[in-house]
């Protein structure tokens, strides 16, 4: 444990009882949630969700958003750690801690719900150690005193559970977001603070994800990276694809790894650029594309 630098816990309710035991995927957990039962919906009046960019590809989906629209109507943002990156929760009810997507029937956007809402009672603990790149997960129970389903006779394995969540797609197409925060937590000060424009863009790439693909389409991004043309066209009209390859440009922008080819002359042109923006006063922190 020591060598573990950082944890992402996935739980709706990351301030309530943890039960403090690392579990592995493999274990046992007694436990259903089932229409009928005393508590329903009694996890979904008092959130505290924070999404990942592929819960809000689905929910922007499923309302018919763009990702713009989504994030004002919905959502919140919050610092995932002092002065560093930003994450986005689900915006409750009107003065109210209950989701805005709870009916008497039970979760009005079910098969687009969030990732922690999927895990619950279940906490996914993301761990990188220093000398390694990629991510491991691990698990801890969640266990809270209006949540009957734990009391009910029905055993199950993490793994099984996650399966029947359908859990394995979401942390599939999550995980390298999460690679970019535990790299970032895990960096030190040698990477140190990134600037305010890279946090912005992190911003857009990750959840403003219809903005990002404008700002890839734009001339500024066309002439500084060396982008196949077929690929790019699957960049306008697949999300999926948009977001990951929107993870791997991040990995560029922040930490300066050569995950995208540039174009000859694209760096000398970008910091000429980059002066001239400076010396207009004020607009030194807005993105622009391609830089
Ligand atoms: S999104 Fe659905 S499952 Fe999640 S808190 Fe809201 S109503 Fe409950
Ligand atoms: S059993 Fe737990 S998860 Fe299911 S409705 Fe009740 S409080 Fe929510």
């Amino acid at each position: 444990m020591d060598k573990i630098t950082n944890l992402i816990g996935a739980s709706p309710f990351p301030q309530n009882p943890v039960v403090p035991r690392m579990l592995e995927g493999s274990a046992t957990i007694r436990f259903r949630c089932r229409k009928g039962i005393a508590c329903w919906n009694a996890c979904c009046g008092n959130i505290d969700i924070a999404l990942t960019p592929y819960d809000i590809l689905r929910l922007k989906r499923r309302l018919g958003l763009t990702s713009s629209e989504f994030l004002v109507q919905y959502t919140l943002p919050y610092e995932m750690e002092k002065d560093g990156i930003t994450g986005v929760k689900l915006k409750p009810v009107e003065n109210g801690s209950a989701c805005r997507f709870m009916t008497a029937d039970g979760c009005d956007v079910y098969s687009d719900r969030p990732t922690a809402c999927r895990y619950y009672p279940v906490a996914l603990l993301s761990m990188r150690r220093q000398d390694e790149y990629t991510d491991r997960s691990s698990y801890a129970l969640v266990k809270e005193d209006h949540c009957l389903g734990h009391n009910e006779p029905r055993p199950v394995t993490i793994d099984e559970y996650r399966k029947e969540q359908g859990l394995d797609e979401y942390d599939e197409l999550a995980r390298g977001w999460r690679q970019l925060i535990l790299k970032k937590k895990s960096s030190g000060p040698t990477v140190g603070k990134p600037s305010k424009r890279s946090l912005q863009l992190f911003f857009m790439a990750c959840y403003d994800l219809d903005r990002f693909r404008e700002f890839v389409a734009s001339p500024g991004f066309r002439e500084a990276y060396d982008i196949e043309p077929a690929f790019m066209e699957r960049l306008g009209a697949d999300d999926v694809e948009l977001m990951q390859f929107a993870f791997r440009f991040l990995r560029q922008v922040m930490f300066g790894e050569e995950s995208l080819k540039m174009k000859a002359g694209a760096v000398e042109k970008r910091l000429a650029r980059k002066r001239e923006r400076e010396e207009q006063a004020g607009s030194k922190d807005v993105p622009t594309g391609g830089e």
